[in-house]
């Protein structure tokens, strides 16, 4: 990471073409094909990746099981390798300059771009039961298209902590048939039992979740508030997912339902010259496909900037072209 700056120490006033918040898969990937487009770039990342509690990371094609660390590390070479700058550092707000943006850093200086990629990701909010947080990407999970291979055919055990938890109760049993349902204190509806029963999905008594119960460093059980503790190797849990996109407050870009962004395709928002990549404007996204967004982004962020300064160089030229025309009528000096 030699290319890395301290906050304080980057560069200050020259206008970037682009400046990429977020320093994970989405905007690494973005900085790389604007670097390779010799694009003055630079990438703002507090270091904070979502998916660090794990140990692994799955299902990204030529880097399965890789540690997530090692992939940015080698984002971070490769980006730097083609003169992106990257900054450790936080971004705190971005406002609307005429036809750019400036952009606080927290207790550093502020930078100005013709184009800002909002890359950065999500947070999930846990439940408040005692346990979970140590145990989160370990035995605790939410994403089976992350970790179910590696847990298949153990117990499961699903809580009920969000709307969406009898649909992935429905969804981990492709990769477990020992699966328990915890309702917890949300109650089931008879559709929601008929669904669960069809798939052999057992059902746990209703009653507050107390805690998870480790043995051995190992996931061991939920204990409800009556006593009882229902086994279980691994659980599953459905986290309140927010995307982490105040840096853009007052900017007005849109959202949807659900309170994400919304984009086209490429990942342009509705405040032109804003654009949002990976996990916060996707909670799906996985990391392959946090990268392919990033890419996505900076292939038609380039062309924007290439139609921009053709339409200027014309503005130019015909200017240029004007002013030698009016010359030529002028009266020759005496
Ligand atoms: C426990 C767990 C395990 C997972 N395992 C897998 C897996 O095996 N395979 C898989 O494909 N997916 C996995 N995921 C999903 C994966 O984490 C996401 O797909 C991926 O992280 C999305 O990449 P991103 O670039 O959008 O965001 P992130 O990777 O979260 O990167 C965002 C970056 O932006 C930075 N940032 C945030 N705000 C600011 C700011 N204001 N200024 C500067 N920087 C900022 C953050 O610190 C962070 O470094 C897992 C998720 C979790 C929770």
């Amino acid at each position: 990471m030699s290319d890395t700056q301290k906050n304080g120490q980057a560069s200050g006033q020259d206008m970037y073409d682009a400046v990429v918040i977020g320093g994970g898969a989405s905007g690494l990937s973005a900085a790389l094909v604007l670097g390779r487009a010799r694009r003055k770039v630079a990438v703002i990342d507090a270091g904070e990746p979502r998916n660090a509690p794990a140990a692994h990371m799955q299902g990204f094609l030529s880097r399965d099981g890789m540690p997530p660390a090692a992939l940015l590390d080698v984002g971070r070479a490769e980006v730097s390798g083609y003169g992106v700058h990257l900054i450790e550092g936080k971004a705190e707000t971005v406002q609307p300059e005429p036809r750019s943006f400036s952009l606080q850093l927290a207790g550093g200086p502020v930078l100005r771009t013709r184009h800002v990629v909002l890359a950065t990701g999500l947070r999930d909010e846990l439940p408040e039961i005692p346990g979970i947080r140590e145990r989160w990407g370990r035995d605790v999970l939410h994403c089976p298209y992350c970790h179910g291979y590696e847990v298949r055919d153990r117990p499961f055990a699903v809580l009920g902590t969000h709307p969406n938890s009898v649909n992935q109760a429905l969804l981990v049993r492709q990769w477990s048939e020992d699966i328990v349902y915890v309702p917890g204190t949300r109650p089931l509806t008879d559709d929601d039992r008929e669904r669960l029963d069809a798939r052999g999905v057992r059902i746990a008594a209703a009653g507050a979740i107390v805690q998870v119960v480790t043995k051995d460093d190992r996931l061991h059980g939920v204990e409800l508030a009556n006593g009882t503790v229902v086994p279980c190797e691994v659980a599953f849990l459905f986290p309140r997912m927010v995307p982490n996109d105040g840096v853009l407050d007052g900017l007005g870009c849109d959202r949807n339902e659900a309170g994400f962004m919304t984009t086209d395709s490429a990942g342009r928002t509705s405040v032109p010259g804003i654009w949002a990549v990976g996990n916060v404007g996707d909670s799906r996204s996985l990391v392959i496909s946090a990268a392919g967004m990033g890419a996505a982004a900076a292939f038609a962020l380039n062309h924007d900037l290439v139609d921009a300064e053709v339409h200027r160089s014309i503005t130019e030229l015909r200017t240029a072209r004007t002013a030698t025309q009016n010359g030529a009528e002028l009266p020759a000096e005496q």
